[in-house]
C-alpha cells in the first residue's frame, strides 16, 4: 500500500481516502463520491479494528460482506480497495497507541473506555499506509470527526479531513452497518431517534434554545416507544463536545440508545 501511495504522489495525483469498517451503505458511498470527485485516485480501507471495541463489545459478530462490499467499491469508481487482515495491521500486541486526550474521555468515550483511543490509532496507521492528501469522514459519527480533527492537527499531519453529512433512510433514520442487527420491529423503533432530534430542532426554531428543555423534548419523543433505552444525551458545543447548560449560536445534539442488541447514535447540529 506504501509503494502504491508513493507511485501516485510521485506521479503528481492527489490521494482520496475512506476509511471504512465494511458492510457498505448509501452514507459509506456518499463519502467515496465526494472523494472520487475531489481526488485523482481514491482509496477505500475496509478495516474491522479489534482496539477499538471493548471486551463485551461486537467485535466478534460485526456484520461482514467482502463479496457485496467489492461491487459497492467497483460501483463507486474506487481505485484501490484495501483490506488488511488483523495480523498484518498488528502482528505483535499493540504497544503504541494515539491518545486525543479530553475530548476522548467523555460522551462515546465515556460509555465504551479505549475507543477513541483505538480509532486515533487505526486511522493514524492507515494515514500512514495510504498517504492521503484529503481523507473523508461521517458527520453520522460526529465525536469521531472531532478526535480526528484533533489528532491532525496536534500531531501535524499533512491530510485535509473532509466532514460530509449523515446519509439516512426514508424514515430519517441514520444509515449503519450495526442497523442490520435490528429485527423488523427493532428497525420501526429505531425511527424515534430522529423524530426525537427532529422535534428538538422544531422546538429550537419556535420555541426555546434551552439545552434543559431540547433533551426534556427528545426524551418524551423517545418515551413513547417502547423497546428503547437511551444511553446518554447530550447538548454540547459543536467544537468541544463540552455539555452546555444554556444556549448558544450553535450547539449539536448527540444521543446514543440501545434497542435490543443494537447500540446506535445519531446527532444533529441546531445553529
Ligand atoms: P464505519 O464503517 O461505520 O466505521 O464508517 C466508516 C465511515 O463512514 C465513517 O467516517 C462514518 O462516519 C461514515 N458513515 C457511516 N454511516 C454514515 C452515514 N449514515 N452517513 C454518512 N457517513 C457515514
Amino acid at each position: 500500500m506504501q509503494s502504491l501511495a508513493d507511485t501516485f504522489r510521485k506521479a503528481g495525483k492527489t490521494i482520496g481516502f475512506v476509511p471504512t469498517m465494511g458492510f457498505l451503505h448509501a452514507g459509506h458511498v456518499s463519502l467515496m463520491q465526494r472523494a472520487r470527485q475531489e481526488c485523482d485516485v481514491v482509496v477505500a480501507s475496509i478495516f474491522v479494528n479489534p482496539t477499538q471495541f471493548g471486551p463485551n463489545e461486537d467485535f466478534d459478530r460485526y456484520p461482514r460482506d467482502e463479496a457485496g462490499d467489492r461491487k459497492t467499491c467497483e460501483a463507486a469508481g474506487i481505485d484501490v480497495l484495501f483490506m488488511p487482515t488483523v495480523a498484518e495491521m498488528y502482528p505483535e500486541k499493540p504497544s503504541v497507541f494515539v491518545n486525543v486526550e479530553g475530548i476522548s474521555d467523555i460522551l462515546e468515550g465515556a460509555v465504551r473506555p479505549g475507543h477513541f483511543r483505538g480509532v486515533a490509532t487505526v486511522v493514524s496507521k492507515l494515514f500512514h499506509l495510504v498517504k492521503p492528501h484529503k481523507a473523508f469522514f461521517g458527520q453520522k459519527d460526529y465525536q469521531q470527526c472531532a478526535v480526528i480533527k484533533r489528532m491532525v492537527k496536534g500531531l501535524d499531519m499533512d491530510v485535509e479531513v473532509v466532514a460530509l453529512p449523515t446519509v439516512r433512510e426514508r424514515d430519517g433514520l441514520a444509515m449503519s452497518s450495526r442497523n442490520s442487527y435490528l429485527s423488523a420491529d427493532e428497525r420501526q423503533t429505531a425511527a424515534a431517534i430522529y423524530r426525537a432530534l427532529s422535534a428538538a430542532e422544531q422546538l429550537a426554531k419556535t420555541g426555546t434554545r434551552q439545552p434543559e428543555a431540547l433533551k426534556n423534548k427528545i426524551q418524551a419523543v423517545v418515551r413513547e416507544v417502547k423497546g428503547i433505552e437511551i444511553d446518554y444525551l447530550e447538548i454540547a458545543d459543536p467544537e468541544s463536545l463540552v455539555p452546555l447548560a444554556s444556549e448558544q449560536d450553535s450547539m449539536v445534539l448527540l444521543i446514543a440508545v440501545r434497542i435490543g442488541r443494537a447500540r446506535l447514535i445519531d446527532n444533529l447540529v441546531i445553529s
